[in-house]
């Protein structure tokens, strides 16, 4: 393992910087939770970030659902050692991108775009460990060290004299502080040791990245872009790309053994029943392409009733003739493995409408109201019946507005049905930095 790591990273250090090469690296301390910030940059960075975690608290972006945050802790425990995992709060921020970061005094963030692409507890487990690995090499502090020295200090000093909620603040320091390559290598690497140790599949992690470069090209090829970026390093990007991370993370793999736990039925049930709602803020993103290769990545192992109305939601919002079909397929296979949200039966009725089936559009905006008789947007959803021209409308609304009302489908403590606009999820996407994995 030795061998192959320093030939890995030998290989590596030609794409690195000479300047960046030529430092130091930061010395590791024991690891301890007694530890103590030492100096004025650490203490001042301690403050901050302590400041910062203050105000993030009462963040309306957290996705607060006790089950779900004590459940990554776990595997975080798992993954690191109940040692090292016991000091860090954690929060998960209703983001559709892919990202996570951890601050210096011990607070990690992880987005649910980061949640929604990962396939197993082991995947989840390389993902959180990395941030982790942040912290305990103290790259957080090298990095604030590294922003005040140079020209971007008047930048630093704006942010914290200037601040004006705690959502703007954490994305600002999410993009602020860009680890260096050899930083996010050692991350990688220390990750993998991590879950080396553990009981989960430490060769698990090289399928994340595999994933999210097939998920930009699908994303490009759609938009009908030319890709370039994935497979050869940028001259201005410190990081490795999605491709070297995943190579080198194969070769440790491969020099590890493949064995350990993947958690994948762990994974899918603790995640169900936010699924569909991470699914729905990926899918208002209009990244047509990126949302239908994670659909189609997490219906690998079978198109459940949730993945089917995604798709619909997927194929109704792009709307293209030939989408409506797929669209309106895609809801009545969800429907006929049981689908029980009401709404799935309007987004039917909407694009059975659009391709001119109007008689089986007013069927399915019927049973709509049938289902939701108090529906908030039930005026306009009577006056698409009318124009759909049914005339027996008011009899099948009564023979069935005896049946009880149906659920949404959502978890208890979900946050508000993001349909309506102005949700959490669109101001995630006003605040959040650019994905550019500079905290990843
Ligand atoms: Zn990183």
């Amino acid at each position: 393992m030795r061998r192959a790591l320093s030939l890995i990273l030998a290989g590596l250090a030609l794409a690195a910087s000479p300047a960046a090469a030529a430092e130091p690296k930061p010395t590791l301390p024991p690891f301890s939770w007694a530890y103590q910030p030492v100096g004025v940059d650490e203490r001042g960075l301690w403050m901050e970030a302590d400041d910062l975690e203050r105000e993030f608290r009462d963040s309306r972006l957290l996705v607060r659902d006790e089950a779900l945050n004590s459940y990554i802790h776990g595997v975080l425990c798992r993954a690191v050692g109940e040692d090292r995992c016991k000091g860090v709060r954690l929060y998960i921020i209703r983001d559709p991108s892919f990202n996570a970061s951890m601050a210096a005094n011990g607070m990690m963030q992880i987005n649910t775009g980061l949640l929604l692409r990962l396939h197993s507890e082991a995947e989840l487990a390389a993902a959180i460990a990395h941030e982790f690995g942040h912290f305990e090499l103290r790259h957080t502090l090298e990095a604030f060290k590294r922003r005040r020295r140079s020209t971007d200090a008047l930048m630093w000093a704006g942010i914290t004299g200037g601040r004006n909620g705690a959502n703007l603040q954490l994305a600002i320091i999410g993009s602020f502080f860009r680890f260096k390559r050899e930083e996010e290598i050692a991350a990688d690497i220390r990750s993998f040791e991590y879950l080396a140790a553990s009981t989960y599949r430490a060769a698990a992690s090289p399928a994340i990245w595999e994933r999210m470069m097939a998920e930009y090209e699908a994303s490009a090829a759609a938009r009908k872009l030319k890709f370039r970026n994935a497979r050869r390093p940028s001259f201005v990007d410190s990081h490795p790309t999605d491709m070297q991370r995943m190579v080198y993370l194969k070769a440790l793999a491969a020099e590890h053994g493949d064995g350990g736990e993947d958690g994948v039925d762990g994974y899918a049930k603790a995640l169900a029943a936010w699924r569909p709602q991470f699914l729905a803020d990926a899918i208002k993103l209009n990244d047509f392409g990126g949302s239908e290769y994670i659909l189609a990545e997490l219906a690998r192992s079978g198109w459940t009733k949730e993945l089917l109305a995604a798709r619909g939601d997927l194929y109704r919002l792009r709307g293209n003739p030939r989408d409506l079909t797929v669209a309106a397929q895609a809801y009545r296979d969800a429907i006929a493995q049981g689908a029980t949200d009401p709404a799935i039966h309007r987004d039917l009725g909407m694009v059975l409408l659009r391709s001119g089936a109007r008689a089986d559009a007013a069927t399915a905006l019927q049973r709509y109201l049938a289902l939701r008789p108090d529906a908030a947007d039930k005026t306009m959803v009577a006056l698409l019946i009318d124009q759909a021209g049914a005339t027996s409308g008011a009899a099948v609304m009564h023979a069935e507005s005896g049946a009880p009302a149906v659920s949404p489908g959502s978890p208890a403590n979900a946050p508000p049905e993001p349909a309506s606009g102005g949700s959490a999820v669109a101001g995630a996407r006003a605040l959040a930095p650019a994905n550019d994995g500079s905290t990843k």
